[in-house]
């Protein structure tokens, strides 16, 4: 791959993979999207919204950082999506040089426990404590700090804000030391590897959560039917697919007010991230027990 002048190597430049893990809703996404200042991996307020793999590059001129936002762990489902999920997971601490462990400030339960016990012996793990803009006392930090350092042997921990941007650069030197001196991979400009068709379906999807509250399942799916560039437009038809029929009627909405919601607010995300004009088509489709379905996990981009 190439590489530009600012970030053209060197005996001692550093890069390598780093895998983001941690139970749902603890801010990984939130983590990566201020690791590397653009917004890629999908957030929201609601758990498990990453449903797959994805990689945000931060680099500076030392060092290149390739990160994987994993899928939480999925402990209430036992479908094959969730199980090609977790399987995900472990996958992906296996492919890195360092793993960042994310929990949250005085919270660590049985699902984070659950994601210990499958942390990494043989290469560095480093703790995030995320939220610590929660705690208004913080001085009860330092012995939630010193229980985690018990729980396993931390390259290091540090305490972080994802959402205000706080002790970012103190992660980021964490990290650094335990990147294999390596060459850049990718070019600065380049802040994910992941392709448009893929982009447009995770703001398809990240509109349904935010604008859908409690009524939609996580069994929703979204997929790109048809992408096509023409000239500085892109046209794209995506398809919402849901469980069952009145699913479907909670994302139409009234007079289909929900549907051109989630249109129009995705697409401008998608001209904003794609620096051009979007003309977007999206239809509603039924199609129970989708999750077990293995052509519709292929699409998905499990096998
Ligand atoms: P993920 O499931 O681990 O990827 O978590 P997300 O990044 O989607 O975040 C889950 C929720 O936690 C969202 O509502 C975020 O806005 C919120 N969140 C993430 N980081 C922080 C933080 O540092 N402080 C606070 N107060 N909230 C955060
Ligand atoms: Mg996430």
């Amino acid at each position: 791959m190439t590489t530009d002048s600012n970030a053209s190597g060197g005996p001692d430049y550093r890069c390598g993979y780093v895998a983001i893990v941690g139970r749902p809703n603890v801010g990984k996404s939130t983590l990566l999207n201020k690791l590397v200042g653009q917004k890629i991996s999908i957030t929201s307020r609601k758990s498990q919204t990453t449903r797959h793999r994805i990689n945000g590059i931060l680099t500076d001129e030392k060092s290149q950082f390739i990160f994987v936002d994993t899928p939480g762990f999925q402990t209430r489902h036992t479908n094959r999506l969730n199980s090609e999920m977790n399987r995900m997971v472990t996958q992906s601490m296996r492919d890195v040089d360092v793993v960042i462990f994310v929990v949250e400030a005085m919270h660590f339960d049985d699902r984070d426990k659950l994601v210990v016990n499958l942390l990494p012996a043989d290469r560095p793990v480093i703790l995030a404590v995320n939220k610590v803009d929660h705690l208004a006392d913080k001085s009860r930090l330092l012995p939630f700090l010193e229980k985690m350092a018990r729980e396993f042997a931390f390259a290091a921990i540090v305490p972080i804000s994802a959402e205000q941007g706080t002790q970012i650069p103190d992660l980021i030197r964490a990290v650094r030391p335990y990147l294999p001196q390596n060459p850049p991979l990718f070019t600065e400009d380049e802040v994910t590897d992941r392709d448009e068709r893929f982009i447009a379906a995770e703001l398809v999807r990240e509109k349904l959560f935010r604008l859908l509250g409690e009524e939609i399942p996580y069994s929703t799916s979204v997929v790109i039917d048809q992408f096509s560039v023409e000239g500085e437009l892109r046209k794209i038809h995506a398809s919402i697919i849901v469980d069952k029929a009145n699913q479907k009627a909670i994302v139409i909405g009234k007079g289909g007010e929900k549907l051109k919601l989630i249109a129009t607010t995705a697409r401008k995300d998608m001209e904003e991230n794609f620096g051009g004009k979007v003309y977007l088509n999206v239809w509603v489709k039924v199609k129970s027990g989708w999750a077990d379905d293995a052509r519709v996990l292929r699409n998905l981009g499990y096998e």
